[in-house]
């Protein structure tokens, strides 16, 4: 075992407990990272509020942070800002060898294992699983490359032309960064629906048209469409009635691409999908080298990174109340962690 640090400790649902924790002992490809900013993702509401988590794990895993020790063979060096990329996909499995590494089998099951993540001071980390930051990219931008290469999959997935008509199914995080990078690529057309007035305003002031969940319409016949059908619906809440209603909302042979998840599950129907010829497709992870795509989006500079991430940083102690406000819609960017603030 190596030095202590100071995590916020998953107990179990609703419950973290910042105290002093062992971190592994570094291994020969292993690097200690001192974390500069985490991001606070559904998925660690999911963990942390809903009870997914396994007791005893430390979540985070949208950080950004300082090399400050690393093994022998580890090919990065002290000094060097990282974030971390997750994944070290096998290469060999079915889904590698399609060039669908974000599925690759070889990886332990979600929830099924401890975490060891970046809410914490310092984490310990293989080097495979790290990219270096480019230059010109400060610590806070890095840290939002992760949910940045999860809305640039579902779009990858989406097939998306900047002329078709899009439809954004709420506006947290990951809907707020489908949106951006719409918008940074050209696209004009592009709806947000959302329920929060704060999200709302979030999306207008990244330039989308924006509408109340219940001002959408839902034609009475399976058959039909709406007025203005959507080529393209993204849904990224997860929430049961607003993945029910996206189906209705497509035009003939329009897709609809699921990122938001959720365990009240949805009634789909299936006749709107038949008669009209509708594409539904899950998105779960990056594309290949997506961590790469998004460091080079951050750096190039065309995302309003001052909408996206909500200004101001927490500490480990303000994070589970922060984890409630975001569940209740409280908060429209993405909150950063600051473990030393
Ligand atoms: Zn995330
Ligand atoms: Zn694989």
């Amino acid at each position: 075992m190596s030095d202590p640090t100071r995590a916020a400790v998953y107990r179990g649902p609703g419950r973290l407990d910042v105290t002093e924790v062992q971190l592994p002992t570094l291994g020969p490809t292993d690097l200690l990272v001192e974390v500069a900013f985490c991001g606070v993702c559904g998925t660690d509401l999911h963990n942390v509020l809903d009870g997914w988590g396994v007791p005893d794990s430390i979540f985070g895993h949208e950080w950004s942070g300082l090399v400050v020790a690393a093994g022998d063979r580890a090919q990065i060096g002290v000094g060097t800002l990282v974030v971390g990329s997750g994944l070290s996909p096998c290469g060999e499995c079915v889904s590698c060898r399609a060039g669908r590494s974000g599925l690759c089998r070889q990886r332990g099951a979600i929830g099924t294992e401890r975490y060891l993540g970046a809410f914490a001071d310092h984490l310990v980390v293989d080097a495979a699983e790290v990219l270096p930051v480019p230059d010109g990219v400060d610590a806070r931008s890095a840290a939002y490359v992760e949910p940045l290469a999860v809305a640039l999959h579902a779009i990858t997935l989406a097939a998306t032309q900047p002329d078709e008509r899009v439809l954004v199914s709420g506006c947290g995080p990951i809907g707020a960064a489908v949106v951006a990078v719409l918008l940074a690529g050209g696209h004009t057309d592009l709806l947000v629906v959302e329920p929060s007035d704060l999200r709302r305003d979030l999306a207008e002031r990244l330039g989308a048209a924006t509408c109340h969940p219940d001002d959408l319409e839902t034609p009475w016949h399976p058959g039909f469409t709406v007025d203005e059908p959507a080529d393209v619906v993204f849904e990224t809440s997860g929430v049961r009635a607003a993945v029910e209603s996206c189906l209705g909302q497509l035009a003939g042979c329009g897709r609809l691409v699921l990122v938001g998840t959720g365990l009240d599950f949805p009634r789909l129907d299936t006749g709107r999908i038949i008669l009209n010829e509708l594409v539904v497709t899950g998105a779960y992870n990056y594309d290949d080298n997506g961590f790469a795509a998004a460091l080079d989006l951050i750096a190039s500079g065309s995302l309003p990174l001052d909408l996206l991430l909500e200004p101001g940083t927490i500490g480990l102690d303000g994070l589970l109340d922060t984890m409630v406000r975001l569940r209740a819609g409280e908060v429209a960017g993405k909150v950063l962690v600051r473990p030393g603030a």
